[in-house]
Formats: structure tokens, C-alpha cells, sequence
């Protein structure tokens, strides 16, 4: 089963994909993560993303692309789960592509809903229990960068709302519980409708 989780950022995707890895033996596959991976190794790559991911804008189709396209091609285990990718219409265009040449297909869009102050607050507060625990926060989880992210997200993502939404495959959940509210409201989805073969 092949699925994406999509929302703003500090929706929780990161949290509920690590809860499916555990649970349903799935690869999360985060662009944010391959993308900060590349940063810290220093390849030419990472230096050329790291100002636009500080600044919380999007680094190009080409690059994020590129990045699922290497993972597709591996280990699928329990399925792949997409966690902030695809961003824009044209990264969904093209992972349509890409399911497809690797004889795999979308089985759920889930859409985590958090009103915006929850997010900034969320990601502000993330930020400050890094420092607190003597590790370094994420450079693009300040006010102004997420303010950023969340226009980036507003005019560039959500239009995947309605393209997902026309495909037939959206399910939009309440994101604002518990860890757990969220997760069971994810496996009723998964476990749910149309979608088949999973425990
Ligand atoms: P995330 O960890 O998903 O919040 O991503 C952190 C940052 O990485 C984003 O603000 C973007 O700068 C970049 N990024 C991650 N995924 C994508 C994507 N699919 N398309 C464009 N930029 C991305």
C-alpha cells in the first residue's frame, strides 16, 4: 500500500509516518529528511537547497523528484508513505509517473487538517524543546520561515487537495488530536473503503 500524507507544515506527518513505519513496516520516504541528509554530507547538492530551506521555500521539481525516484527503484517492504512530497502539481504529475512505471499505484491521500496557529505554535514550541534539550533546532522552525512555509504551502500544496480530491483518492482527517486520536483515525482510512491487504 502506497499512500501520502499531506499537509502544512507542523500538521504531525513526520510523527504519524515514523508510527507507520513501526506498525505497518512501511517506508517513509521524507524529502524534507533526504534534503537536510544531503546538507550535512556536503555534496553540491546540499549546498545549493540549504538557503531556500532556510528561508522555508520549496527547493526545485527537479531536485525533489529526482530524490523519489532513486528511493522508488529499492526495498518496497509494506509500502511507501510520502511525507511532504509531492508539494506542487507538477511533483504529483510526476510521481503519478513514477508509480506507474514501477508497477505501483496510489492507494490513499490523507489530508491533515491543523488551523494555522496550532502550526506556528506547534513548530515554535518543536524549536524550543530541541534547544532545551541540547540539540540544535531546525534552522527554517522559526516564526519567520514558518510564516514563509505556510504561504509556500497555501499556494503551492493545497491546489493537491483538489487534484487528489478529483482522482477519487482524498480522505481529509481532524489533525489536531492526540498522537493517537490522529493515528487511529489514519488506520480507519487504511483499514477502511476500498483498500485492501493490509493488517
Ligand atoms: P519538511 O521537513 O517536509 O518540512 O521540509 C523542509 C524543507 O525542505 C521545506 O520547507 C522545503 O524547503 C524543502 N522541501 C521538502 N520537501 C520538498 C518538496 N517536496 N518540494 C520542495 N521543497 C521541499
Amino acid at each position: 500500500m502506497n499512500i501520502i500524507l499531506l499537509g502544512p507544515p507542523g500538521a504531525g506527518k513526520g510523527t504519524q509516518a515514523g508510527m507507520l513505519v513501526a506498525d505497518r513496516d512501511m517506508i517513509q520516504l521524507s524529502t524534507g529528511d533526504m534534503l537536510r541528509a544531503a546538507r550535512t554530507s556536503g555534496t553540491e547538492m546540499g549546498k545549493i537547497v540549504a538557503d531556500v530551506m532556510d528561508k522555508g521555500e520549496l527547493v526545485t521539481d527537479e531536485i525533489v523528484i529526482g530524490l523519489i525516484r532513486e528511493q522508488l527503484e529499492g526495498d518496497k517492504k509494506g509500502g511507501f508513505i510520502f511525507d511532504g512530497f509531492p508539494r506542487t502539481l507538477a511533483q504529483a504529475d510526476a510521481l503519478a509517473d513514477l508509480l506507474e512505471e514501477n508497477g505501483e499505484q496510489l492507494d490513499a491521500v490523507i489530508e491533515m487538517q491543523v488551523d494555522d496557529d496550532t502550526l506556528v505554535k506547534r513548530i515554535v514550541g518543536r524549536a524550543a524543546e530541541a534547544v532545551a534539550a541540547g540539540k540544535e533546532a531546525r534552522a527554517d522552525d522559526n516564526e519567520d520561515s514558518v510564516r514563509i512555509r505556510l504561504m509556500e504551502y497555501y499556494k503551492k500544496t493545497a491546489p493537491l487537495i483538489g487534484y487528489y480530491h478529483a482522482k477519487g483518492n482524498l480522505t481529509s482527517i481532524d489533525g489536531l488530536g492526540t498522537m493517537d486520536e490522529v493515528k487511529s483515525a489514519i488506520s480507519a482510512v487504511l483499514n477502511g473503503g476500498d483498500i485492501i491487504g493490509n493488517g
